[in-house]
């Protein structure tokens, strides 16, 4: 091996560079946080090729005294902390001392700083961590810095950086971070000539979250704000039907710093638990606050990362106050009809509600549905299923657009799983009178409502919705997944209250993985109701099952516990909250079964009386509500 040998001071500043700046979005993100420590309340940031050669930070903050701009270029030099102790109470947003003197190493950088005691201002040139020119100037309060050709000198590190697009998005990405952790500061940013966010600093987190997130994202937010052990978690997350794909739109910040933390995401996903979609992610802004010796700063370079001194606090106050958000602020999805053509155009709009029933009441007997009578006019749009538009609005979050189509002829309804190929229709199905009703199976809900409530039950279509109206409002349930939710939520609460042994135990083959799980979890299976014992090497015996899945496929169920078992490696609240899910979806009645209406009018009447019956345990909306108002506008009655 070579010498041993300390390095010129230049090349260990490209090296201590390197951890500071990796890409144009980490500058901007350091001199942008410079400016906020520096008490800015406008700053503006514009960039040409995604940074690489242009990028200039402004802000109206306290500027730097003449006789210190130079220092500030030096590593380690910070007018932010002084001393150890200052370390473990961290107010500021930097304190390292670094983000100047590695910017200053691999860019071209010129500032212009005064401060307001100072007539006059400085103008700074630093290139390759050389000063170039230092004079002073006349210019207004506060600092600009302007980065030209980053990474000129070290090809290595330019070779790294991205196309100009990407390097755009993820500077962008940091400006909308900084905009919605402190929506006090009026931030600009203009992206190749191009004016793209700016935020008003009205110091309303609503405002910042419309002007960077934007108006479909803004609307229908519920607040948090909740207090825990000193630990404040504030912001506006958003409906769980109006979750998102992935996690981008989730914005943590720590005492006004943006943060990424397992912790925080986990306590998130855990209090959305159960009312979103599967392989949807919630999205909003939190703020938590806490004080600043609870919290570790300095464990990355760039600050992203934080250690909590008691992170079970940390995971509890978030997880309690979206929670409680959620428990305020979700209220069922709504449907919004939007005419294609003014109705007003149809000549049925003018007419009262006695004038509709006499007009039904004359026509249906020829076979025309009121509802094709009304629409006739009203759009010749093709027929389309509007399950399909209400998964579009779960995925959109937004409003849900239904034309009305020309009715077509009676048909029976269908019942199959597949989508119902016609549009929304008032000639509602006649009430199913019982047929081969599961008694028992409905007797096992012992949920009993907490009010009364007066509503009317209309019926049910596709064997799958129950309709009634309540409250001004026509509420369209899914059987299945109301059923489902009350059977797991008794599931949650009681537990498995019987089991039922089978006649003939049920052999099931697994992987080795799978065996093994279910044998370590033999336990808790057998707390849920499963009796289960090994059976050979890589089979197990099933016994027993929890009474209300007698009829289901044992072995396909079993399999499907295993692979859940191996695939999640959970904790065992999660295992058996797994099991419970398997159970109530097995159990639950299914569209397409036949139910007596009296049944169905009584699930409507758990649906509605208890609020917490709003998603199924996989997060699909229990009902939907279409106002009266909604109607009416629908008919031309209101505008
Ligand atoms: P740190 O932010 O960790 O202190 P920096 O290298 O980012 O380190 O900045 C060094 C010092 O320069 C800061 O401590 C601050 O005093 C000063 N400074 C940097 N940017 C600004 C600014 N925009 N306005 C006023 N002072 C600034
Ligand atoms: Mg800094």
């Amino acid at each position: 091996m070579a010498d041993i040998r300390v390095l010129p001071k230049q090349l260990a500043e490209l090296i201590a560079a390197g951890e500071v700046v990796e890409r144009p979005a980490s500058v901007i993100k350091e001199l942008v946080e410079n400016s906020i420590d520096a008490g800015a309340n406008k700053i503006t940031v514009e960039i040409q090729h995604g940074g690489i050669t242009y990028m200039r930070v402004t802000d109206n903050g306290c500027g730097i005294k003449p006789e210190q701009v130079s220092t500030a270029f030096m590593r380690h030099a910070t007018s932010k902390i002084a001393s150890e102790s200052d370390l473990f109470k961290i107010g500021t947003l930097g304190f390292r001392g670094e983000a100047l003197a590695s910017i200053g190493a691999v860019s071209k950088v010129e500032v212009l700083t005064k401060t307001r005691e100072n007539e006059n201002g400085i103008c700074y040139s630093i290139e390759g961590g050389s000063e170039t020119k230092c004079e002073e100037i006349g210019c207004p309060d506060g600092t600009t810095i302007v980065i030209r050709d980053l990474f000129y000198n070290t090809p290595a590190r330019m070779k790294f950086l991205k196309k100009d697009s990407s390097e755009g998005t993820a500077v962008a990405a940091v400006i909308d971070a900084i905009a919605l952790s402190h929506p006090e500061i009026s931030v600009k940013f203009i992206r190749d000539s191009k004016l793209v966010v700016a935020t008003s600093g009205d110091s309303k987190l609503a405002s910042a979250v419309y002007s960077v997130l934007g108006r479909e994202f803004a609307s229908g937010l519920i607040p948090v704000d909740t207090t825990t052990e000193g630990i404040r978690v504030s912001g506006l997350i958003c409906k769980p039907v109006h979750c998102y794909p992935t996690r981008t739109k989730q914005y943590f910040f720590l005492n006004k710093r943006f943060v990424r933390s397992g912790v925080i995401a986990k306590a998130l996903d855990q209090a959305y638990k159960n009312s979103i979609m599967v392989g949807k992610f919630p999205a909003g802004v939190l703020n938590i606050e806490l004080d600043a010796d609870r919290v570790d700063v300095n464990v990355h370079p760039a600050k992203t990362e934080v250690r909590f001194s008691d992170e079970r606090a940390v995971f509890e106050a978030v997880y309690y106050a979206v929670k409680n958000a959620l428990s305020i602020g979700d209220t069922r999805p709504q449907l919004e009809l939007k005419p294609k053509k003014p109705v007003e155009n149809t000549g049925f709009s003018r007419m009262t509600a006695e004038e509709y029933r006499a007009l039904a009441k004359k026509e249906e007997p020829k076979g025309e549905t009121i509802a094709e009578k009304l629409y006739k006019n009203v759009s010749e749009t093709k027929p389309y299923s509007v399950m399909k538009d209400f998964q579009k609005s779960l995925v959109s979050n937004r409003t849900v657009n239904i034309t009305f189509p020309k009715a077509e002829e009676e048909k029976k309804p269908d019942i199959s799983e597949a989508e119902p190929q016609r549009s929304l229709e008032f000639a509602f199905e006649k009430k199913t009178e019982a047929l081969e009703t599961d008694e028992t199976r409905f007797e096992n809900i012992s949920f009993i409502p907490d009010t009364e409530i007066e509503f009317k039950y209309i019926g049910e279509v596709f064997r799958t919705y129950i309709i009634v109206q309540y409250k001004g409002s026509v509420y369209f349930i899914d059987k299945h997944a109301a059923h489902e939710r009350m059977l797991y939520e008794e599931l949650k609460k009681d537990g498995v209250k019987e089991v039922q042994s089978l006649l003939s135990p049920v052999s099931v083959a697994l992987s080795r993985e799978e065996y093994r799980a279910v044998l370590e979890n033999k336990e808790l299976l057998n707390g849920a109701g499963f009796e289960i014992e090994e059976f050979g090497t890589v089979s197990v015996l099933v016994r027993a099952v929890p009474a209300a899945l007698e009829k289901t496929d044992i072995m396909y169920l079993i399999s499907d516990i295993a692979a859940n078992l191996v695939k999640f490696q959970k904790a065992e609240s999660d295992i058996i909250d797994d099991l419970y899910h398997n159970i109530a979806c097995r159990s639950a009645i299914k569209g397409g079964n036949e139910q007596s209406a009296a049944e169905l009018e009584e699930f409507a009447r758990r649906v509605l009386s208890n609020n917490d019956i709003m998603y199924c345990p996989h997060g699909r909306p229990v009902a939907f509500e279409l106002k009266k108002s909604e109607l009416e506008k629908q008919f031309g009655r209101t505008k």
